[in-house]
């Protein structure tokens, strides 16, 4: 798509002729289109858990309401909704953070490993309860130097990704160098993803599954947080899986 943008050519304070520039404006576009798309897709996804807080206060505040059984459900079904707004405006205001362009990272020499067990300890209990079995191998001692808190973030999102969409199976975490390069890897066992849906887990609220990703109160951004983050590092992010058989998450970081 083009705009044209006609200029006035004078000769001796006559008109003699114009001038006409042809200017590119597609990427503008698509950008605009992007941006009014992903304000829906968020308008929307803020609406669904609204309006059922709304409907269950509604019933709560009846006068004739007297259900002590009733109110009792609602109320940890609003909590629950409660909680998945928290982490999807939490999700929101980072995702909008990362995408300026002048994303402020804080990089220094660090224990990636050490993070990969911070994020252990922190999900052990979710990998407990489907007796998944999470095994570290660690093939080296160097530093990446990277973010460690936003490297901490996408391992995290990884991690509680591979316990989701896992039934049973190990989860397994690596570190390596490869050359120059810093390579991270989470591979889990569980349903894997199908080749149709590979491109588009990192766009913005795609989900394979609708319901099991809301269920274990997914927002939908977790991907798309990890490859901005690692966008902002240089480094890339790829992704292989055989469907019903699991998935594997590597990480390459130019050190
Ligand atoms: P969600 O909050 O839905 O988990 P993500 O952006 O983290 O959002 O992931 C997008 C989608 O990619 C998920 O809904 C799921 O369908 C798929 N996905 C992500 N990680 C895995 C995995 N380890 N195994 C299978 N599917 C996955």
């Amino acid at each position: 798509e083009f705009q044209a943008i006609s200029i006035p050519v004078l000769a001796k304070s006559k008109y003699s002729g114009c001038l006409v520039l042809f200017q590119d404006i597609s990427k503008t576009l698509e950008g605009e289109k992007m941006q009014k798309r992903f304000i829906a897709d968020a308008s929307h996804e803020l609406k669904t858990p609204i309006s059922v807080l709304k409907g269950m206060v509604e019933i709560l505040n009846r006068d004739d309401f007297d259900d002590p059984i009733t109110e009792k459900e609602f109320l940890s079904q609003m909590a629950k909704e409660v909680q998945r707004l928290d982490v999807l405006v939490k999700d929101l205001l980072q995702l909008s953070r990362l995408s300026l362009s002048n994303v402020i990272l804080e990089r220094e020499k660090c224990d990636v490993c050490a993070l990969f067990d911070k994020a252990c300890d922190s999900l052990w209990k979710n990998a407990q309860k489907k007796q998944l079995n999470i095994q570290k191998d660690y093939q080296t001692l160097e530093y990446a130097f990277c973010d460690p808190k936003r490297m901490l973030q996408v391992i995290l999102n990884l991690l509680s990704n591979a316990i989701k969409y896992s039934d049973s199976g190990t989860i397994t975490l690596r570190t390596r160098m490869e050359t120059t390069y810093y390579i991270l890897e989470v591979e889990d066992e569980g349903c894997g993803i199908q080749k149709k849906d590979m491109e588009k887990i990192f766009d913005r609220f795609y989900r394979v599954d609708d319901a099991r990703s809301r269920q274990s109160g997914g927002s939908g951004l977790g991907l798309p947080i990890v490859r901005s983050i690692i966008e902002a590092h240089g480094g890339n992010i790829e992704v292989e899986s055989t469907y019903g058989k699991g998935t594997l998450f590597r990480i390459k970081l130019k050190n």
